[in-house]
């Protein structure tokens, strides 16, 4: 019997994998409703088409273009780019665990353990607390993990505030924007994705301040003070000698940190987690040494992208932008999506060896 808390991405495919491996999987998520409230811009790449065929009615939007922008430069790039409507995805990856013989219960809470094979969770309806015995149990349950807590690893540390809101505003539908510059998007970015002609998801990553740069940029870029609704949360960032297993417990997703550093997509790099973690479930393999032989090295060269573009002044985003401006750059851009970014960054520097100039900054 396997325990999966939170029905989120990580924790509906790792349920439905385990089921399709025959495991009897009870998926348990604190909402009434799986996929809600939304907390995330929704776009991934064409790379997830490896993990799940989606079908229509989870797409929101396609992007074949992006706009870069630093301080003194701006950048057009092909893209092929999915933007999902987060919450009818979320959704459609429970309703296939459901349909490979998970047992999913909402509204239900995860509260604690009582030795390591038993688990508490409070039905919220009639706030009752029961008791059931487990083989396995995984924390899926996102950034605040309570597995995580009441198992006793470790406490996240490192993220970034991620705000974003729903505004109106007319724009080309194919393509979305990104911003880069240390003054208005201190150590992160900030993004502009079209969901529909008169609606666009408007938001910036930041350690401190956020409101105050996140209603700068609103106010810049619209022309507005007004958002249609909120769907702002937290990014952890990679942590690569985080634990993820303990015996019977193990942690994915948001909960293990698995996301990419440099854009603060966890979407893609958690259904890979689920398929490490199902096979480490099911051939009794060590979690925490597998998952850093399937997914390590790439979340680790994010991290280190990433700790490398926040020492980055406008200047430096410029002149990478300039290098990025060729023909030959965004092909590679093109073929090489950024969850291959061992292969991308090796035929990046290939196609262009002054981006080897940016090295200095890893030390
Ligand atoms: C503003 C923002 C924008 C983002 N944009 C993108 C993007 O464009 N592309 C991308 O790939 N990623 C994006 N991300 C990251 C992405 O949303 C996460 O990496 C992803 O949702 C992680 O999936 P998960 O299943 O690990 O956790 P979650 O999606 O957080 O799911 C956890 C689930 O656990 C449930 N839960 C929590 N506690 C309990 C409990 N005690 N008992 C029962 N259930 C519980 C929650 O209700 C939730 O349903 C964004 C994040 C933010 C904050």
């Amino acid at each position: 019997m396997i325990t999966i808390i939170g029905a989120g991405p990580a924790g509906s495919y790792l349920a439905y994998l385990l089921a399709k491996k025959g495991k009897e999987v009870t998926l348990i998520e604190e909402h009434k409703k799986v996929g809600s409230p939304v907390q995330c811009t929704g776009i991934v790449t064409g790379s997830i088409k490896k993990f799940i065929k989606l079908p229509d009615k989870v797409i929101a939007n396609k992007c074949n273009k992006v706009v870069v922008v630093s301080k003194n430069n701006r950048i057009e790039a092909n893209v092929d780019e999915i933007v999902l409507w987060r919450n009818k995805f979320d959704e459609f990856m429970a309703n296939r665990a459901s349909d490979a013989g998970v047992k999913i219960l909402t509204n239900h809470k995860f509260i604690g353990f009582n030795g390591r094979h038993a688990i508490k969770i409070k039905d919220k309806k009639n706030d009752k607390t029961k008791e059931s015995i487990v083989d396995y149990v995984v924390g899926a349950d996102g950034i605040s993990s309570k597995v995580s807590k009441e198992a006793g690893f470790e406490k996240i540390t490192k993220f970034y505030y991620g705000m974003q809101a729903k505004v109106k505003l007319k724009i080309d539908t194919e393509t979305f924007e990104t911003y880069f510059s240390n003054t208005n998007f201190p150590e992160f970015f900030g993004w502009v994705v079209p969901e529909s002609e008169e609606i666009v998801r408007l938001g910036l990553g930041t350690k401190q301040n956020t409101k105050d740069y996140f209603h700068h940029f609103l106010e810049k870029r619209t022309g507005k003070k007004e958002v249609l609704c909120w769907e702002s949360g937290i990014f952890p960032i990679y942590d690569p000698n985080k634990i993820i297993q303990k015996d019977n417990i193990f942690l994915i997703g948001d909960a293990a940190t698995q996301g990419k550093a440099t854009t603060g997509g966890g979407i893609i790099p958690s259904l890979k987690a689920a398929k490490t973690l199902c096979n480490c479930i099911v051939n009794k393999k060590d979690y925490n040494k597998q998952f850093k032989k399937e997914s390590g090295k790439e979340l680790l060269l994010h991290l280190k992208i990433r700790n490398m573009l926040n020492k980055f002044s406008d200047k430096d985003y410029s002149y990478l932008l300039n290098l990025m401006n060729q023909k030959r750059i965004e092909k590679t851009l093109k073929k090489y999506d950024r969850d291959r970014p061992i292969t991308l960054l090796t035929n990046l520097l290939l196609k262009e060896p002054r981006f080897l100039s940016f090295s200095k900054f890893l030390f």
